[in-house]
């Protein structure tokens, strides 16, 4: 259920009808916009009066959600959320582009790529510290020690650091850390997971899952954010399908489809959604001509020593030129490039 305030709503009244929601055993959410404030209501399927609710002062209308997921909907707010990762605004009328290696591999490396990055244009900077391999063998990660390198790197150039939380204990990590948590495809259904993101002081990147519909991701979205958490951005990054010329099959479709319910920022990701580093250019342009709020892209100076995905990453170059052709296809559809934090 959703309340909607009236917009001249006062925040007492506001606050009146949270503490009756609360005091039927359920949880409010005030969500608040550019015209009004709505109230979303979770908790257990229960019978929240909406007679009663409909008589407090200052409410507009009481709306039945029929839809499993509320708060991520437009009609909880039907205005674009923007998200602020570490001083960068993801969402609304800027695009962002994330740059960075897939993994964490050394201080030396992730310099050099971040230095790119920053160069090239990008706002964000990602790369993986806990790496969810399919391979016991292959490289996991540095742990620790590759988050404390991606805070040097983040002070050294003033790029807002996304990286991988792969389970409880190293999301405590990842969020003392870095300034966004990423759930990868491997978690988004992951439920403990979220609900602890959910209670997480920092934004959350939720990677669409290989194989999740489109209400998969956008009810897991909803875990985190039945948790208190609101700032979450999704990312679509390919699905499985019958196609082999590329890693996965990334699914633009999926961005004007989520726009139309969704108030959240989406992002695409065609680094993992093709797997190949010659798509990566043509599908970051795609993806923002249909709508996307930014790419993820995967970047290494030295792609065939890279210790995992080296053959989806682009030289620094590359990512400077997939920079400068997002922004034209920005200005295209009536938007453009978010600034990136001035470099010290
Ligand atoms: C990643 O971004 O490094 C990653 C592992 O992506 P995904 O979860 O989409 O496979
Ligand atoms: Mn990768």
């Amino acid at each position: 259920m959703l309340i909607v305030m009236e917009a001249g709503a006062r925040p007492e009244q506001i606050e009146a009808v949270v503490r009756h929601v609360e005091k039927m055993g359920f949880k409010a959410h005030p969500i608040p916009g550019a015209h009004r404030t709505a109230i979303g209501i979770t908790g257990m399927e229960g019978t929240a009066d909406p007679e009663v609710l409909e008589n407090y002062p200052g409410v507009k209308e009481v709306i039945r959600v029929s839809k499993a997921y509320k708060l991520v909907s437009r009609e909880a707010r039907p205005e674009d959320s923007v998200i602020n990762i570490g001083g960068v605004d993801v969402g609304g009328n800027g695009i962002v582009v994330i740059g960075g290696p897939c993994a964490v591999e050394s201080l030396e490396q992730t310099r050099a790529i971040a230095e790119g990055v920053k160069h090239g244009g990008g706002q964000l900077f990602r790369g993986g510290a806990y790496k969810p391999r399919t391979s016991p063998y292959s490289f996991q990660g540095l742990g620790e020690k590759g988050l404390e390198i991606l805070a040097r790197v983040r002070e050294e150039f003033d790029l807002p650091i996304v990286t991988e939380a792969i389970d409880l204990e190293t999301l405590a990590l990842v969020e003392q850390y870095a300034d966004c948590i990423q759930i990868g495809a491997r978690n988004m259904q992951n439920f403990s997971l979220l609900k602890a993101a959910g209670r997480a002081r920092k934004p959350v990147l939720l990677k669409r899952g290989m194989s999740a519909t489109l209400e998969e991701l956008l009810l897991s979205a909803e875990y985190i954010m039945s948790e208190g958490n609101y700032n979450v951005v999704l990312c679509e990054r390919g699905v499985r399908t019958f196609a082999d010329h590329t890693r996965n099959t990334l699914d633009l479709s999926v961005i004007p489809a989520i726009k139309r319910i969704s108030h959240l920022p989406v992002l695409v990701d065609p680094s993992h959604g093709t797997g190949k580093r010659n798509k990566v250019a043509p599908m970051s342009r795609a993806s923002i001509a249909v709508g996307a709020d930014g790419v993820l892209i995967e970047v290494h100076h030295k792609p065939e020593e890279a210790l995992s995905d080296g053959p989806q990453a682009v030289l620094p170059e590359l990512f400077a030129t997939i920079v400068r052709e997002c922004d034209a296809i920005a200005q295209v559809v009536g938007r453009s490039l978010q600034p990136a934090l001035a470099a010290r």
